[in-house]
C-alpha cells in the first residue's frame, strides 16, 4: 500500500463527537487516483473499508475499525460553465463544505447560503441530502461524480438518478456502499435572490427574500451558534453529530393514531405537511416524552441548547451513547407510538 498509509489511527480524533477507537489502517486520499489505488489494494487484501469525510455524521465503536478507513481529501473548486444567471461549478469531494458556501456567497452565487455552517466535506453532502433553514443540497446539485465499485469505473450520476429525498439519497440507501463520491457539480445563480422559506430566518431578516447573501449567511451562522450547531472548540455543546434523530414523517393514519395515543388535539402537536406525509419535529417528541435539555446519562446527554443533539460531555463510550439513544427511542415509542431513526451512520451496531 502507499506511503500515505498509517496504522492504529484513533478515530475519535477524526469525528466531531470524539468517539471511536483505532483504525487498523488509515489513508488520506488526496486525489481520485490515490483513492482508487487504495480501494483496489484493500479489496485485493480482503480488507473491509469505510469512507470518511469530516467525521461529523459517523459513529465508530470504541474497539475501532479492523480494516481501512479511507479519508477523502481531494480538493479544488472550478467553474465549468457560465451564462447569465447560471453557473456550473465542480467541487472536489474533500473540500470543506462551509469553505465552498463562503466562496459562493462571497461571489454572490445564490442557492446554498442557508446551508452555511454545516460541518463536513462536500463529498458527503449528497449522501444524506444535507439541509437546513429551508434549503436542501439536492436543489442545486446538477450531478454527482462517483467511483462505482461494482462497475469499477468513474461515473457521473445526474440529479434525477440520485433519488434525493428528506435526509436520504441513493448513496445512503446503498447498504453495500457501492458509490464513492469524488466530486459534486452545483448549478448556482450569480446575482440570484435567496427565498427565505424558514420562519425564524425571514423574521430575523425582515423579508421573504433577499439578494444580500452575506447577511443570510451571517444570520444562519448566528442562529446555528445559539443552538450549538456550529463546530466550535469553545462550545462543548458542539461535541456531537448535530441532530441525532430524523424528524419522523408519518401517514395520515399514523398521525391520527399518534393523537389518540397521546390524548392530544392536532393543534397541540407541531407538524408540517410535506409531499411524503406529515413531518413532526423529533425534538418536540423527545421533550414531550420527558427528556430535558442538558439531561445526562453518564458521560453523554442531550445538548443544553437543543433537544435533538446528543453531546459527548466527557470521554463517552460508544456503548453509553448507544444506550442513551436507545432509551430515547423507547420512551418516544412508548408515549407516541413513533420509532425515531438515528441520523448518523453507525459503523457497528445502531441503537
Ligand atoms: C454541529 C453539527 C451540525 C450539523 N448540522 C447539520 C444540518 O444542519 N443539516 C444536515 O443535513 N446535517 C447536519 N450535520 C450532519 C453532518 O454535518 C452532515 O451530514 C455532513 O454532510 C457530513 O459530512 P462529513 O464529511 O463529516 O461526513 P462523515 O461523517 O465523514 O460521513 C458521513 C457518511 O457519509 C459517507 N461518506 C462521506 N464522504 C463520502 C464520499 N465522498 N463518498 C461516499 N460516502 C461518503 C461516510 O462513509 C458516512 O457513511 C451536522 C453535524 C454537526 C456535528
Amino acid at each position: 500500500m502507499s506511503e500515505k498509509l498509517k496504522s492504529a489511527v484513533p478515530l475519535g480524533d477524526r469525528t466531531t463527537i470524539r468517539i471511536g477507537g483505532p483504525a487498523r489502517y488509515f489513508c488520506e486520499a488526496e486525489s481520485v487516483d490515490a483513492l482508487v489505488d487504495a480501494l483496489h489494494n484493500a479489496q485485493s487484501e480482503g480488507l473491509p473499508f469505510v469512507i470518511l469525510g469530516g467525521g461529523s455524521n459517523i459513529i465508530f465503536e470504541d474497539s475501532g475499525f479492523d480494516g481501512l478507513v479511507l479519508a477523502i481529501a481531494n480538493r479544488g473548486i472550478s467553474i465549468l460553465e457560465e451564462s447569465p444567471g447560471q453557473i456550473l461549478v465542480e467541487v472536489q469531494a474533500g473540500e470543506e463544505w462551509d469553505r465552498f458556501v463562503k466562496y459562493a456567497v462571497d461571489r454572490g452565487w445564490s442557492g446554498i447560503e442557508c446551508l452555511s455552517g454545516i460541518p463536513g466535506r462536500v463529498g458527503a453532502t449528497p449522501i444524506q441530502n444535507v439541509g437546513a433553514y429551508g434549503q436542501e443540497v439536492s436543489e442545486t446539485i446538477d450531478s454527482v461524480l462517483v467511483y462505482d465499485l461494482e462497475e469499477e469505473r468513474l461515473r457521473e450520476l445526474k440529479n434525477q438518478q440520485c433519488e434525493f429525498a428528506y435526509r436520504t439519497s441513493l448513496f445512503k440507501k446503498q447498504a453495500t456502499g457501492r458509490f464513492i463520491v469524488t466530486a459534486v457539480r452545483f448549478r448556482l445563480a450569480p446575482g440570484g435572490r435567496c427565498n427565505l422559506r424558514y420562519g425564524e430566518l425571514s423574521r430575523e431578516l425582515g423579508a421573504d427574500s433577499t439578494d444580500d447573501l452575506a447577511r443570510v449567511r451571517a444570520t444562519v451562522l448566528k442562529t446555528r451558534r445559539s443552538k450549538g450547531m456550529v463546530i466550535d472548540p469553545d462550545d462543548p455543546m458542539s461535541v456531537s453529530c448535530g441532530s441525532f434523530f430524523l424528524n419522523p414523517v408519518v401517514s395520515k393514519q399514523e398521525w391520527v393514531a399518534l393523537l389518540e395515543r397521546a390524548g392530544l388535539a392536532a393543534d397541540a402537536v407541531p407538524h408540517f405537511d410535506t409531499a411524503d406525509g406529515i413531518k413532526i419535529p423529533a425534538a418536540w417528541l423527545i421533550e414531550k416524552a420527558g427528556f430535558k435539555r442538558g439531561q445526562r446519562s453518564g458521560a453523554v446527554g442531550l445538548s443544553e441548547k437543543h433537544a435533538l443533539a446528543i453531546v459527548n460531555y466527557d470521554r463517552a463510550s460508544s456503548h453509553e451513547l448507544r444506550e442513551f439513544a436507545r432509551t430515547i427511542i423507547e420512551r418516544v415509542q412508548g408515549r407516541f407510538g413513533i420509532t425515531l431513526a438515528p441520523e448518523p451512520v453507525f459503523v457497528g451496531p445502531a441503537p
